[in-house]
């Protein structure tokens, strides 16, 4: 046999985001590919980090992290109506990444099916294939993101194991109500399914929308894993902080594989976490929701002026946009014609969809950036659209 890479490598192939990033980089545009968050971190955030490594946060931690942060998240997730304890059903990993990697390594085995609703977000998809699971899909409808109770049995087979609850989603911006979510509690219940949650834009809320946690959800508990952590909200993405909440039947070994994998999530960046969420202002959360919800809204304008008409979101920080106006006979190449013509990178809709052809008039915008970054964006859309 010839030196080769193995079959998985596919699973981590240079992703249509990284690549969009390469070339905006190259082409000395502005990055609306990439989610890279590059807001302030709140100041006792980071100064709790600081102070903890000096006071000798330094070394590997349990293998379900820090206890200050694991108590810190019990308080967090009360505030939200959401009883987790402490000691065995909360696992702290490498950022909401790892928690699903490891979830993903506990709790299924190959072949296992599981039901993504697309758009999806890439990650999950590559995370399955990686522990040689297989996706399932359910195609959302626009104009809203919906789905029928229909649609999650057409996706059904007798492998489905699991299901994914990306809430406010990326790339959608979709926030799942109320009665969606009871939909997807009474499906996997009837077919007795795991629910994976991935709640990483839980503070990104826009328009009065409410994000409902499914762990708040009642009979549900056996069955989610309540997936969640700090790399948005706080805007350390580099930090690899999140967190998994799940029955402590499953917790243990979740979290044995995340140290396999990981080791720990960084002990002074656990502290300054836990630090963090105790002492963080109460109405820190709203501002942070008003601040992105007029990034949202200037962003909405300039592509409206630019003949992209938005899907307007309701959570998270990405739009859809609709790119049927730009030449192009696939979405890369439309982006690829938008980057060169207005000078900002987008991430082509083919990224989020099993058929690219469903991605086909989709781009995606992430408006997650520094507002002078943002506004010369904004300029550039709209000087494109009165060519
Ligand atoms: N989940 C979704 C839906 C995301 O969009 C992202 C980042 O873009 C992540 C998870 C990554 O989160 P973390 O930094 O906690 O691994």
């Amino acid at each position: 046999m010839p030196l080769s890479l193995s079959r998985k490598s596919e699973c981590v192939m240079q992703s249509e985001i990284r690549n969009m990033s390469i070339e905006c980089t190259r082409a000395g545009g502005i990055n609306l590919s990439q989610g890279v968050c590059d807001t302030d971190v709140p100041e006792n955030v980071r100064r709790a980090a600081q102070a903890a490594i000096d006071e000798g946060f330094n070394i590997y931690t349990r293998f379900d992290g820090l206890k200050e942060l694991r108590n810190s998240l019990a308080r967090k997730l009360q505030r939200q109506g959401i009883t987790a304890n402490p000691e065995g059903e909360i696992i702290v990993s490498a950022g909401s990444t790892g928690v699903f990697y490891s979830a993903c390594l506990a709790l299924l085995n190959p072949g296992d099916e599981v039901i993504l609703f697309e758009p999806y977000y890439g990650y999950h998809v590559s995370t399955l294939r990686a522990v040689d699971a297989v996706p399932a899909y359910v195609t959302m409808k626009t104009p809203d993101w919906t789905f029928t109770p229909q649609d999650l049995e057409n996706a059904r087979t007798s492998k489905t194991r699991a299901i994914m609850v990306n809430t406010p989603a990326n790339p959608s911006g979709k926030i799942f109500k109320r009665a969606e979510l009871e939909q997807i509690a009474a499906f996997a219940k009837q077919h007795d399914l795991f629910i994976f949650t991935d709640e990483i834009y839980e503070y990104f809320v826009y328009d009065g929308w409410e994000h409902i946690s499914p762990l708040t959800m009642p009979g549900l508990r056996e069955r989610i894993i309540g997936i969640s952590g700090l790399s948005k909200t706080f805007s350390i993405t580099g930090w690899r902080i999140g967190y998994g909440v799940c029955d402590a039947k499953w917790a243990q070994t979740l979290g044995y594989f995340s140290d396999l994998v990981y080791v720990c999530a960084p002990s002074p960046l656990q502290i300054g976490v836990a630090r963090g969420l105790d002492e963080i202002p109460a109405d820190y959360y709203g501002k942070l929701a008003k601040e992105y919800q007029a990034k949202r809204d200037k962003c909405c304008a300039a592509l409206e002026k630019a003949g992209m008409t938005p899907h307007v979101p309701q959570g998270a920080y990405y739009i859809l946009a609709d790119t049927t106006r730009i030449p192009g006979k696939t979405s890369k190449e439309k982006a690829m014609h938008l980057l060169k013509e207005s000078g900002v990178a987008s991430v082509p809709g083919e990224a989020f969809f099993h058929r690219p052809e469903d991605g086909l008039n989709l781009t995606r915008f992430c408006y997650a950036k520094q507002p002078a970054d943002l506004d010369e964006a904004c300029r550039r859309l709209e000087r494109y659209g009165r060519r």
